[in-house]
Parts: structure tokens; C-alpha cells; sequence
């Protein structure tokens, strides 16, 4: 397989599964992810951040200029020469702009799924405390959705990557999540139409959760000719 030296955003709302597939195209394609919700939680909580933890505890969007900041400081890294799979950022038009002034993205994937489908899964989701790797716990059986629990097959509650404890994520209860729903389809839906006029933009509905991860695979692999 050619080498690949790609910028892919992964886009849709919280909980559609964009860091569990990033994981998943990151090992195929050979290109590092970047989730900027996860470098912002890494972050350790000091007077710099508390204000950034807050906001992010309540649903919140954190300043752009911060996490423009964060996000250039990590690409800046080696890892990062060959492209990236971002997730989660840009998340609003400000921080697109900002990034397509800097550098321009190869493709864009949205994922969209059924809004009480993901209100359900993000109820569901567990997460590895030192990795990040995700994990969900509910089983959607519902007209054309067919999405199994994704639990960890090594140890109950351990990590299979790291055997870090799978704990629940601060802003996944349901006020928050619905916060959180309603503030991405005011800031970071518009993005789908900015990315439709610049170029390529992939439209993904797994609505059978990770059995759909290889029509995903195959769609990327068309789009860049590998
Ligand atoms: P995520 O892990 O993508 O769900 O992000 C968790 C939280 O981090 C979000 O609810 C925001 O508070 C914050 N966050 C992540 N990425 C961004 C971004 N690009 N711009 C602003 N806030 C962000």
C-alpha cells in the first residue's frame, strides 16, 4: 500500500463513533490520529485549565484561540509529518477557516446517526481512564439499527489495549449530552456545507456499528485510489 500523507476529519455529532472509527482507519491507513477532545482532556487540571475543564464538564465549546493553540502544538510534532485523522477539530467555522488557511484537508467523513440512537449510545459509552480507547455497554436492536455492546473481550472493565479501568465520561449524563447535541448543530453542522463547496466530503450512517467499519474502509480506499 502507497504511503499515505493525508489530512482526514472525521465530523458528526458526539457520539457516532468518530474516535472509535479514527482508531480503526488510523491502523489501516497508517496515519496517526488527533482527537482534540482527548489532548484536552490529558491536559492536567492547574489554574491554566480549570476554566477549560469546566466548560468542558458543562458541554461546553472551549476558546477557539486555546484549542487552535493546543491542536498546532501537537501537528507540529513529528508524528504528525505524515497527516493526520483529526477528530473533532475544526469544530465550528472560526477554527475551519483557521485551519484552511493553514493547511487544506483531503477529505472530510460525516457520520450521522438517529439523534435518541445517540443519546442512547453515549448513556452506553465507556471509556479507558488512561488511553481513551472507547467502549459501550447498551445493545440497539431498533428498526434498520443493529448495533452490538462493544465490550472489552480480555478482562471485564479493563482496557484490552492498556488494562487502564473503563469509567464513564464526566460530560456523558443526559443533560449534558443533550447540551452538547444542540450546541453541535448550531456550530459544527454548518460545517458539512463549508466542506461541501471546497471538495471531498464522505457521508457515513453506520447503523450497525463496527460490522459497517469495512464499507467505511473501502469508501476511504476509493477515494484515494490505495
Ligand atoms: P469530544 O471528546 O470530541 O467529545 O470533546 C469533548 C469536549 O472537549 C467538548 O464537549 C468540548 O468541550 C471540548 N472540545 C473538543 N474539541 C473542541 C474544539 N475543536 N473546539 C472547542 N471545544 C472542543
Amino acid at each position: 500500500m502507497k504511503l499515505m500523507r493525508k489530512f482526514i476529519l472525521m465530523m458528526g455529532a458526539p457520539g457516532v463513533g468518530k474516535g472509535t472509527y479514527s482508531r480503526m482507519l488510523s491502523k489501516d491507513l497508517k496515519v496517526p490520529e488527533l482527537s482534540s477532545g482527548e489532548e484536552l482532556r490529558k491536559l492536567p487540571l492547574n489554574e491554566d485549565t480549570v476554566n477549560i475543564k469546566e466548560q468542558m464538564n458543562r458541554g461546553e465549546l472551549v476558546d477557539n484561540e486555546f484549542v487552535i493553540n493546543l491542536i498546532e502544538n501537537r501537528l507540529s510534532r513529528n508524528t504528525y509529518d505524515g497527516g493526520a485523522i483529526l477528530d473533532g477539530f475544526p469544530r465550528n467555522l472560526y477554527q475551519a477557516k483557521y485551519f484552511d488557511e493553514k493547511s487544506k484537508l483531503d477529505l472530510v467523513i460525516k457520520i450521522n446517526l438517529d439523534e435518541e440512537i445517540i443519546v442512547r449510545k453515549l448513556l452506553g459509552r465507556r471509556v479507558c481512564e488512561d488511553c481513551g480507547k472507547g467502549y459501550n455497554i447498551c445493545n440497539i436492536k431498533e428498526g434498520e439499527y443493529d448495533m452490538e455492546p462493544l465490550l472489552p473481550r480480555k478482562v471485564h472493565n479493563k482496557c484490552d489495549d492498556c488494562d487502564g479501568a473503563l469509567i464513564e465520561r464526566k460530560d456523558d449524563n443526559e443533560e449534558t449530552i443533550r447540551q452538547r447535541i444542540v450546541l453541535y448543530n448550531r456550530m459544527t453542522q454548518p460545517l458539512e456545507e463549508f466542506y461541501k463547496s471546497k471538495g471531498r466530503i464522505l457521508i457515513f450512517e453506520p447503523k450497525r456499528g463496527l460490522k459497517d467499519y469495512p464499507n467505511l474502509i473501502n469508501l476511504v480506499r476509493k477515494e484515494f485510489d490505495i
